[in-house]
């Protein structure tokens, strides 16, 4: 068997297995797109760069699928590298969305459209098109969620007539600085949360209430364990008990959920209500056992439709769908952008909104 034959074989095999391997892929002719992604780390991101190469490769385009394990010098390499291989067009879903300036340079002055995914990427003017959700109505969603398991609102923030008065201790967290959309969430969220703030309803117990002060480097699980360790030994060691947690992601809110266990929290009634994103697998189960109150379910198959076409239309020359051409400004330009909306889950749309759409099966949410 020659070697030639043999990663044949393999990538052959790759296919086979519905494009679930990264590096190059045996696609089309019609063209090569490099999809940079930042980490297997989290769950989210390779179901986006799965679905990405299938809805690519589905259309005739050879996909350079990579990932940089949340390490800068190795996606810029990784991105180097699609360009050296001969990519027309690239989707970037940055580890830091600052980072990427000289190499998106290269990009352009070799006229590869670029698609920023899920993440904008900054201080460039080299970044065609934008594909994500709503950001800030994450962040709202996340408040609402919040304020919903604490009987105050409903989903959509409206106050709940006869609500109970609190106060309730919260605590917030926030993702990485390094990371646009963290801001996008943490505002959307102070925003709702703000009147119950201002009238006493809600107390954050810490006083840390500035993205910089509630921000978790890399979205870290790890990191923002050791932080609710540490609100809890300083804030909630006199018999006061936290009531709330927003967290603006899945892999952060089991880390918070892992740092009340090791206290002296149990699972029942004075449970806080914690909030997440992304419709993790091992989140979607613990809002069925009750540790984790929502998540907010951003459909990673329809990123990857809006961001695969786009790249596409713009390798081609053709127009590009957009739906918001000012909200995201990278400090440099507004980037038409197309936004998707994202979706509230709770213990009892979890079937509707994740099982019945395919998203999870019933096997992996209850199995
Ligand atoms: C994404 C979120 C994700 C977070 C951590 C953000 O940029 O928009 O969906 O939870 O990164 O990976």
């Amino acid at each position: 068997l020659s070697l030639v034959a043999a990663s044949a074989m393999v990538l052959g095999l790759a296919a086979c297995a519905g494009g679930g391997g990264d590096g190059d892929s045996a696609g089309g002719d019609k063209g090569r797109i490099g999809v940079a992604m930042p980490t297997k780390s989290s769950e989210r991101w390779i179901a986006d760069g799965n679905a990405l190469k299938k809805h690519l490769e589905d259309q005739g385009y050879t996909v350079d699928l990579q990932y940089a394990e949340d390490d800068i010098p190795t996606q810029v390499s990784q991105i180097e590298n699609m360009i050296t291989k001969g990519a027309e067009a690239l989707i970037v879903a940055s580890i830091d969305g600052t980072t990427l300036t000289n190499i998106l340079e290269d990009a352009a002055s070799q006229d590869i459209p670029v698609i920023a995914y899920d993440r904008l990427l900054m201080n460039t003017e080299n970044v065609d098109y934008y594909a994500t959700f709503d950001n800030f109505l994450v962040g709202q969603q996340q408040a609402w969620s919040l304020l919903n398991g604490l009987g105050l609102t409903d989903l959509e923030g409206k106050a709940i007539e006869g609500a109970p008065e609190g106060p309730f201790n919260i605590e917030m967290f926030a993702g990485s600085l390094d990371d646009n959309n963290a801001f996008f969430f943490f505002n959307g969220a102070q925003q709702e949360l703000k009147p119950f703030i201002d009238n006493g309803t809600i107390v954050v117990k810490s006083g840390q209430v500035k993205i910089e002060q509630a921000a978790t480097e890399r979205w870290n699980g790890e990191v923002a364990q050791s932080r609710m360790e540490d609100l809890l030994t300083a804030n909630y060691s006199g018999g006061d008990k936290v009531d709330g947690i927003l967290s603006p992601y899945d892999g952060i809110s089991r880390g918070i959920i892992s740092a009340l266990t090791d206290g002296d929290y149990t699972l029942g009634d004075e449970w806080p209500i914690i909030t997440g994103q992304d419709a993790e697998i091992d989140s979607v189960k613990a809002i069925n056992t009750g540790e984790q109150y929502a998540t907010i379910f951003k459909d990673t198959r329809e990123l990857a439709k809006v961001a695969g076409d786009m790249a596409i239309a713009a390798l081609n020359g053709e127009k590009v769908a957009t739906n918001d051409d000012s909200t995201y400004n990278n400090e440099i330009k507004d980037v038409p952008s197309y936004l998707l909306q994202p979706v509230i889950v709770l213990k009892d749309n979890i079937q509707k909104e994740l099982i019945d759409t395919g998203y999870w099966t019933e096997k992996e949410v209850n199995g």
